[in-house]
Protein backbone atom coordinates (compact mmCIF):
# COMPACT_ATOMS: atom_id res chain seq x y z
CA UNK A 1 0.00 0.00 0.00
CA UNK A 2 1.07 3.51 -0.82
CA UNK A 3 -0.45 6.65 0.42
CA UNK A 4 -0.55 10.02 -1.70
CA UNK A 5 -0.80 12.93 0.03
CA UNK A 6 -0.92 16.71 -1.74
CA UNK A 7 -3.10 19.55 -2.83
CA UNK A 8 -5.83 19.32 -5.30
CA UNK A 9 -3.70 20.02 -8.79
CA UNK A 10 -0.67 18.06 -7.50
CA UNK A 11 -0.71 15.34 -10.24
CA UNK A 12 -1.45 12.72 -7.58
CA UNK A 13 -4.21 10.93 -10.06
CA UNK A 14 -1.77 11.44 -12.75
CA UNK A 15 1.12 9.51 -11.01
CA UNK A 16 -0.88 6.92 -9.48
CA UNK A 17 -1.97 5.57 -13.19
CA UNK A 18 2.09 6.19 -14.15
CA UNK A 19 2.64 3.52 -11.19
CA UNK A 20 -0.62 1.31 -12.25
CA UNK A 21 1.08 1.16 -15.94
CA UNK A 22 4.67 0.42 -14.65
CA UNK A 23 4.41 -2.00 -11.54
CA UNK A 24 1.51 -3.98 -9.54
CA UNK A 25 -0.23 -0.91 -8.32
CA UNK A 26 -4.09 -0.03 -8.45
CA UNK A 27 -4.84 3.23 -7.60
CA UNK A 28 -7.85 3.76 -5.26
CA UNK A 29 -8.87 7.18 -5.89
CA UNK A 30 -11.23 8.27 -3.25
CA UNK A 31 -13.14 11.27 -5.26
CA UNK A 32 -13.37 9.07 -8.23
CA UNK A 33 -15.08 5.85 -6.06
CA UNK A 34 -17.26 8.65 -4.43
CA UNK A 35 -18.17 10.47 -8.06
CA UNK A 36 -19.18 6.89 -9.07
CA UNK A 37 -21.55 6.78 -6.44
CA UNK A 38 -23.48 9.70 -7.18
CA UNK A 39 -26.99 8.42 -7.73
CA UNK A 40 -26.62 8.50 -3.54
CA UNK A 41 -28.33 11.40 -3.25
CA UNK A 42 -26.16 12.45 -0.54
CA UNK A 43 -22.69 11.56 -1.49
CA UNK A 44 -23.39 13.76 -4.65
CA UNK A 45 -24.55 17.17 -2.13
CA UNK A 46 -21.25 16.72 -0.04
CA UNK A 47 -18.81 16.67 -3.04
CA UNK A 48 -21.17 19.13 -4.76
CA UNK A 49 -20.54 21.41 -1.64
CA UNK A 50 -16.66 20.63 -1.79
CA UNK A 51 -16.90 19.27 2.07
CA UNK A 52 -15.48 16.10 3.28
CA UNK A 53 -17.95 13.06 3.20
CA UNK A 54 -18.39 11.40 7.07
CA UNK A 55 -16.42 8.35 8.28
CA UNK A 56 -19.39 6.62 8.30
CA UNK A 57 -20.41 7.04 5.21
CA UNK A 58 -16.82 6.59 3.49
CA UNK A 59 -14.74 3.78 5.64
CA UNK A 60 -16.89 1.25 4.55
CA UNK A 61 -16.75 2.26 0.86
CA UNK A 62 -12.89 2.31 1.43
CA UNK A 63 -12.33 -0.96 2.93
CA UNK A 64 -14.44 -2.69 0.41
CA UNK A 65 -13.06 -1.00 -2.37
CA UNK A 66 -9.34 -1.81 -0.37
CA UNK A 67 -10.28 -5.44 -0.21
CA UNK A 68 -11.54 -5.81 -3.89
CA UNK A 69 -8.29 -4.46 -5.30
CA UNK A 70 -5.90 -6.30 -3.10
CA UNK A 71 -7.13 -9.24 -4.34
CA UNK A 72 -7.20 -8.27 -7.79
CA UNK A 73 -2.99 -7.08 -7.86
CA UNK A 74 -0.40 -6.78 -5.16
CA UNK A 75 -0.40 -2.96 -4.26
CA UNK A 76 -2.95 -0.22 -3.72
CA UNK A 77 -2.34 3.63 -4.24
CA UNK A 78 -4.05 5.32 -1.72
CA UNK A 79 -4.57 8.74 -3.30
CA UNK A 80 -7.00 11.57 -1.37
CA UNK A 81 -7.11 8.85 1.70
CA UNK A 82 -6.43 9.56 4.49
CA UNK A 83 -7.65 13.06 4.81
CA UNK A 84 -8.60 13.86 8.02
CA UNK A 85 -6.18 12.37 11.53
CA UNK A 86 -9.47 10.18 12.09
CA UNK A 87 -9.21 8.61 8.56
CA UNK A 88 -5.61 8.51 9.33
CA UNK A 89 -6.11 6.47 12.73
CA UNK A 90 -8.01 4.33 11.05
CA UNK A 91 -5.53 3.30 8.65
CA UNK A 92 -3.12 3.24 10.82
CA UNK A 93 -4.74 0.76 13.27
CA UNK A 94 -5.63 -1.42 9.65
CA UNK A 95 -1.96 -1.43 9.13
CA UNK A 96 -0.76 -2.32 12.69
CA UNK A 97 -3.28 -5.48 12.90
CA UNK A 98 -1.77 -6.57 9.15
CA UNK A 99 -4.72 -6.03 7.39
CA UNK A 100 -2.73 -3.27 5.32
CA UNK A 101 1.03 -3.52 4.46
CA UNK A 102 2.48 -0.31 3.80
CA UNK A 103 5.08 0.87 1.39
CA UNK A 104 5.49 4.65 1.18
CA UNK A 105 3.88 7.91 2.03
CA UNK A 106 4.48 10.05 -0.14
CA UNK A 107 3.26 14.47 -0.15
CA UNK A 108 3.12 15.80 -3.28
CA UNK A 109 4.36 19.26 -2.99
CA UNK A 110 2.84 22.17 -4.71
CA UNK A 111 1.76 26.22 -4.39
CA UNK A 112 -2.04 26.62 -4.12
CA UNK A 113 -1.60 29.19 -7.33
CA UNK A 114 -0.03 26.30 -9.76
CA UNK A 115 -2.38 23.87 -8.06
CA UNK A 116 -5.51 26.53 -8.94
CA UNK A 117 -4.40 26.99 -12.30
CA UNK A 118 -4.07 23.42 -13.35
CA UNK A 119 -7.70 22.50 -11.53
CA UNK A 120 -9.50 25.27 -13.86
CA UNK A 121 -8.27 23.90 -16.64
CA UNK A 122 -9.49 20.38 -16.34
CA UNK A 123 -13.07 21.45 -16.37
CA UNK A 124 -14.82 19.24 -13.83
CA UNK A 125 -17.96 20.26 -12.61
CA UNK A 126 -16.70 20.33 -8.87
CA UNK A 127 -13.54 22.26 -10.19
CA UNK A 128 -14.94 26.02 -9.62
CA UNK A 129 -13.21 28.60 -8.41
CA UNK A 130 -15.29 28.25 -4.93
CA UNK A 131 -15.03 24.70 -4.31
CA UNK A 132 -11.40 24.58 -5.21
CA UNK A 133 -10.64 27.48 -2.25
CA UNK A 134 -13.04 25.07 -0.45
CA UNK A 135 -10.38 22.00 -1.09
CA UNK A 136 -7.35 24.05 -0.82
CA UNK A 137 -8.49 24.82 2.89
CA UNK A 138 -9.41 21.89 4.00
CA UNK A 139 -5.79 20.64 2.94
CA UNK A 140 -4.38 23.14 4.45
CA UNK A 141 -6.54 22.84 7.57
CA UNK A 142 -6.13 18.74 7.74
CA UNK A 143 -3.00 18.00 6.26
CA UNK A 144 -0.32 19.45 8.31
CA UNK A 145 -1.59 17.57 11.83
CA UNK A 146 -1.94 14.38 9.22
CA UNK A 147 1.32 14.29 8.57
CA UNK A 148 2.94 14.85 12.12
CA UNK A 149 0.53 11.88 12.75
CA UNK A 150 2.22 9.65 10.75
CA UNK A 151 5.77 10.94 12.06
CA UNK A 152 4.87 10.29 15.18
CA UNK A 153 3.92 6.94 14.94
CA UNK A 154 7.31 6.57 13.54
CA UNK A 155 6.29 6.25 9.63
CA UNK A 156 8.61 8.30 6.99
CA UNK A 157 7.06 10.94 4.64
CA UNK A 158 8.83 11.25 1.32
CA UNK A 159 8.11 14.87 -0.01
CA UNK A 160 8.07 15.23 -3.29
CA UNK A 161 8.28 19.10 -5.53
CA UNK A 162 5.15 18.32 -7.61
CA UNK A 163 5.92 21.45 -9.60
CA UNK A 164 8.21 19.61 -12.01
CA UNK A 165 7.28 18.01 -15.30
CA UNK A 166 5.28 14.83 -14.93
CA UNK A 167 8.27 12.75 -15.17
CA UNK A 168 10.70 14.28 -13.19
CA UNK A 169 7.98 14.04 -10.43
CA UNK A 170 7.52 10.14 -11.25
CA UNK A 171 11.17 9.55 -11.02
CA UNK A 172 11.15 11.46 -7.90
CA UNK A 173 8.26 8.89 -6.78
CA UNK A 174 9.88 5.90 -7.77
CA UNK A 175 13.25 6.83 -6.10
CA UNK A 176 11.41 7.42 -3.21
CA UNK A 177 9.72 4.11 -3.06
CA UNK A 178 13.56 2.37 -4.15
CA UNK A 179 11.99 0.66 -7.00
P1 LIG B 1 -10.84 14.80 -5.14
O1 LIG B 1 -11.24 14.09 -6.40
O2 LIG B 1 -9.75 14.08 -4.42
O3 LIG B 1 -10.50 16.25 -5.38
O4 LIG B 1 -12.09 14.78 -4.15
C1 LIG B 1 -13.33 15.32 -4.56
C2 LIG B 1 -14.30 15.34 -3.38
O5 LIG B 1 -14.47 14.01 -2.85
C3 LIG B 1 -13.87 16.16 -2.17
O6 LIG B 1 -14.22 17.52 -2.36
C4 LIG B 1 -14.68 15.51 -1.05
O7 LIG B 1 -16.02 15.92 -1.07
C5 LIG B 1 -14.65 14.05 -1.44
N1 LIG B 1 -13.52 13.31 -0.82
C6 LIG B 1 -12.38 12.92 -1.44
N2 LIG B 1 -11.54 12.29 -0.57
C7 LIG B 1 -12.17 12.29 0.63
C8 LIG B 1 -11.83 11.81 1.94
N3 LIG B 1 -10.66 11.18 2.20
N4 LIG B 1 -12.73 11.99 2.94
C9 LIG B 1 -13.91 12.60 2.71
N5 LIG B 1 -14.29 13.08 1.51
C10 LIG B 1 -13.44 12.94 0.48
Amino acid sequence: MIIFLGIAGAGKGTQAELLHEHYQAAPLSTGEILRSHENDKRIKNYLREGVLVPDEVLLPIIEKEAIKRTKAKTQIIFDGFPRTLSQAKWLVHKINEGKFKLSGIIHFQLSREVAKQRLLKRHRYDDTEDIIDKRFAQYEQNILPLVNYFRSEGFKIHDINADQPVEKVFQDLKSALGI
